[in-house]
């Protein structure tokens, strides 16, 4: 499902070039679920974003559904990001001006994949129901983040990209929030890999990897 083979990244620093990826390889299967530890700054969020093509690397490549994402167009990636990809951040990243059935709606709207009866599972099996009338900054960080979960999920991707999204929640929301994910997840196609600084939060994903030096290695194998 996703083949990550070999990629490099570093970026240009006033210091000059900073190597950050060396060579990272990973697999990923249909409906698996893989947790992504490793220090601040190990290179997490860089290889998140390459593998949701927001990025490119400058050697290696990343393959999702036999699909080499470096033979795509601006195009092209655009249309395969919004109708294969959901992506969930740290920090919610609602969009403030729309109610909740709106961001909840906004991604598999652009993506011409809303379905009423995935919407109402999805705002029932979150427990958004008494809450589509409000406005992001009326919620509370645990309702915030399913939002996200089910704006993200709403078009069915193959693949959940997920950047630490418990990261700002208290360990009972973070643990709710979870569940409520992996219960979703269940029910769809969808493979996750997600960053995680939680031993704990990680320990319930089917595998667990590690980012050290620019490597990814199967938690233990290090
Ligand atoms: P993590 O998510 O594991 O904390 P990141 O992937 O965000 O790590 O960052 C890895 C390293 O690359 C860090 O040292 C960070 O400062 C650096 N970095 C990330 N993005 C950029 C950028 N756009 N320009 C320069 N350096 C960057
Ligand atoms: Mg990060």
């Amino acid at each position: 499902m996703l083949l990550v083979k070999d990629v490099f990244k570093s970026y240009a620093t006033a210091q000059g070039p900073l190597t950050v990826l060396r060579g990272v390889d990973l697999q990923l299967g249909q409906k698996e679920s893989l947790a992504l530890m490793g220090e601040s700054g190990s290179g997490k969020s860089t290889l998140l974003h390459l593998v949701a093509g927001l990025d490119q690397p400058d050697a290696g490549t990343i393959e999702v559904e036999g699909r080499r994402l470096e033979t795509l167009s601006e195009a092209q990636l655009a249309h395969w990001r919004r109708t294969e990809i959901g992506l969930v951040f740290q920090q919610f990243n609602l969009i403030g001006s729309l109610k909740v059935e709106d961001n909840l709606a906004f991604q598999a709207r652009l993506a011409g994949r809303l379905t009423p009866q995935w919407q109402a599972e999805l705002i029932e099996r979150l427990g958004l129901g008494s809450l589509l009338k409000r406005y992001p900054e009326q919620l509370s960080g645990g309702q915030q983040q399913r939002v996200a979960i089910g704006r993200a999920l709403a078009s069915r991707p193959k693949l959940l990209l997920a950047d630490e999204p418990t990261g700002n929640l208290d360990e009972n929301t973070s643990d709710e929030v979870l569940q409520l994910l992996l219960d979703l997840l269940a029910d769809s196609p969808t493979s996750l890999l997600m960053v995680t600084h939680s031993p704990r939060i990680a320990a319930r994903l089917g595998r667990q990897a590690v980012l050290h030096l620019g490597r990814l290695a199967a938690e233990g194998e290090r």
